[in-house]
């Protein structure tokens, strides 16, 4: 088989900022090793996140030429519309300035006191909306699936008999909706059957309950239903997605992932009365229901996106360049959540850094290591984000200590990954010299973004 390569060429291009060893350790202290804090042009890879990051193409600029900024029924909101409508077929489609927007407008209609929003995995935003509205965000995934060794093709799979359990137990009316993230962001990337989808939406119809998508990375997800699952060898990827979305009720989108844009995202729905009600909210706080807090030329880069990361031969260039990451980087030994996912590698802090322990962040002190070693900004997932200290003021480890590569799209060319891939392994060769952190300060909420530490 001949190598896969990136399916476009570079007509424009941001030079990016090669620094030395002395001058990152200073940026490092600076930023109170808070890769948050780091500015933007001292990274050379930034691997932060894969949100927002993507590169536009050329169409999708010229798309956003074309954007028709008329307050009220733009020919740009008729383009988003038309496109969104036939890719999920579902009827009334609200454009929001973030997936998150979608999530708070759903949530404050369907949440509140005493209801339960069970999910594969929630998205730490989709929990903080739910939970900011009183109702209960539930994780169902079964805990095989959260051990990085174990390999097995659908890690974000619902338990679907813990699916069961939780709505026999707390009463069908108390769940508005069943939630499914794919690929499921919170475990590795990883994605989810068709057939665990078909059997949600089975438990769904016995409870007569809705079943919603958290879409942001549905194309990722078709991809691996294609190339995993019985039976999909032959479908495109747009027939896939169709089967997912028709087994939905509703859908949040963070277009700032599958869409390939730098900012948008969108609530669909299939109940009138829904959403009339979201509708309502949404004039309240993001906008007019044709434009929902985004302008006439997001609508069109957006609606652009969406062709376009259906493309087959983006989406085997996109996996294939995340997997051949994941592939050198066990070859030489370095522990990470097996097997690769969709948008990231994260690597294994817990088994990288056996002698840190989690009270001095393994992950932090990685995430660390690797900017001093190669300017390489990555994002901790361990302790310093999910610890959390019991009544007694106890210390608690997350479970997994996770520092994530997550990879933008269209972005990075295979040099700079054989780059990351040898940034990475000799960070493991010296991995003995790297100590752990403590806190300098403290943040009180969301402390992986605002906190600061110092080495032990
Ligand atoms: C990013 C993300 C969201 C939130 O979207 P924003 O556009 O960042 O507000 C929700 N769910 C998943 C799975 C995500 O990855």
């Amino acid at each position: 088989m001949r190598t896969i390569i990136e399916p476009f060429k570079i007509k424009m291009v941001e030079p990016i900022q090669m620094t030395t060893r002395e001058q990152r350790q200073a940026i490092m202290v600076k930023a109170g090793y808070n890769p948050f804090l780091i500015p933007a042009e001292d990274v050379l890879i930034d691997l932060l996140t894969d949100s927002g990051t993507s590169a536009m193409s050329a169409e999708q600029w010229a798309a956003m030429m074309r954007g028709d900024e008329s307050y009220a029924g733009a020919r740009s909101f008729t383009r988003f519309e038309t496109v969104v409508k036939s890719l999920t077929g579902l009827r009334h489609i609200i454009p929001t300035h973030q997936g998150r927007a979608a999530e708070r407008i759903l949530f404050s209609v369907i949440g509140g006191p005493g209801k339960v929003i069970p999910s594969n995995t929630h998205f730490d935003t989709t929990r903080a909306n739910i939970e900011h509205g009183g109702a209960e965000a539930i994780d169902l995934i079964d805990p095989r699936n959260t051990d990085p060794t174990f390999r097995a093709p659908f890690k974000g799979n619902m338990d679907v008999p813990a699916l069961e359990r939780l709505i026999e137990e707390v009463g069908r009316d108390n769940v508005p909706l069943v939630m499914m993230t794919i690929t499921n962001n919170a475990t590795g990337g990883q994605p989810v059957s068709m057939a665990n989808l078909k059997a949600v939406r089975a438990v769904c119809d016995r409870y007569g309950l809705p079943m919603f998508i958290d879409a942001a990375r549905f194309a990722e997800n078709a991809w691996f239903i294609q190339q995993r699952e019985e039976g999909f060898k032959d479908k495109s990827l747009r027939q896939i997605a169709h089967e997912i979305f028709a087994m939905a009720n509703g859908v949040t989108m963070s277009a700032k992932k599958d869409a390939l844009v730098n900012i948008g995202g969108f609530l669909a729905l299939d109940d009138d009365d829904l959403a009339m009600q979201c509708r309502s909210v949404l004039i309240l706080t993001e906008g007019f229901p044709t434009y929902g807090g985004l302008a006439g030329r997001d609508l069109e880069a957006i609606a652009q996106g969406l062709e376009e990361i259906l493309d087959p031969d983006y989406m085997r260039y996109r996996i294939r360049s995340v997997e051949f990451l994941g592939e050198k980087l066990i070859e030489a030994g370095v522990p990470i959540f097996e097997p690769p996912g969709g948008h990231a590698i994260y690597i294994d802090a817990k088994r990288f850094l056996p002698h840190i322990p989690a009270e001095q962040f393994p992950g932090q002190a990685l995430m660390a290591a690797l900017y001093l070693e190669g300017g390489v900004r990555s994002c901790e997932i361990g302790s310093v984000m999910f610890g959390r200290y019991d009544a007694e003021g106890r210390f608690h480890g997350a479970p997994n200590e996770l520092v994530r590569l997550a990879i933008p799209r269209r972005v990075y060319t295979q040099s700079h990954i054989e780059y990351l891939i040898e940034v990475v392994i000799e960070v493991f060769q010296n991995r003995a010299q790297i100590r752990g952190l403590k806190f300098a300060y403290e943040a009180p909420v969301l402390r992986h973004f605002m906190s600061t530490f110092t080495p032990v």
